[in-house]
């Protein structure tokens, strides 16, 4: 509503376009009770607070668990959205894997790089 309502409100800004507009979509914290069954309304996991950011609790919350073979990943691991969780999935899979895949990935890049100045 919010964002149909700036549209309409705003017709100087939207005359040209106003027929050309794709409905637009928002979401509200309900959304995300519904969608998500995120009953307190939260997208970012965790709370983000300063007791989340502890040091006991982000020792704690870390891919290796006490149960041989489980593993966890995802933007509580590390911290939120999108570039949180796919940096959690390298810490992640450095766990399982049992080495370094950040000297990995330098390693790669380099080689890249080289190969592509030798073409
Ligand atoms: C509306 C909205 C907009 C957002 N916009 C941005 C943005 O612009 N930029 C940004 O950086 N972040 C954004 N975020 C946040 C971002 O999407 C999350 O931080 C990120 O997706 C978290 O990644 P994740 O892998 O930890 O969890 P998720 O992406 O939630 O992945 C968890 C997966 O586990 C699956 N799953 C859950 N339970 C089970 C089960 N029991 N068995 C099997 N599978 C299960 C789920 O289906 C889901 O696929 C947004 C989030 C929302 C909701």
């Amino acid at each position: 509503m919010f964002a149909t309502g700036i549209s309409f409100r705003e017709p100087n800004i939207f005359r040209n376009s106003l027929n050309n507009l794709d409905p637009p979509q928002v979401g509200s914290p309900c959304t995300n009770n519904y969608y998500l069954h995120q009953t307190r309304g939260e997208v970012y996991g965790l709370d983000h607070n300063r007791e989340r950011f502890s040091a006991w609790n982000v020792a704690r919350l870390r891919p290796k668990t006490d149960v041989e073979g489980l593993f966890l990943t995802g933007q509580d691991v590390l911290t939120c959205g999108v570039c949180g969780a796919m940096m959690a999935g390298l810490v992640t899979s450095g766990a399982v894997l049992g080495r370094n895949v950040y000297s990995d990935l330098v390693k790669l890049l380099k080689s890249t790089k080289k190969a592509k100045k030798t073409d």
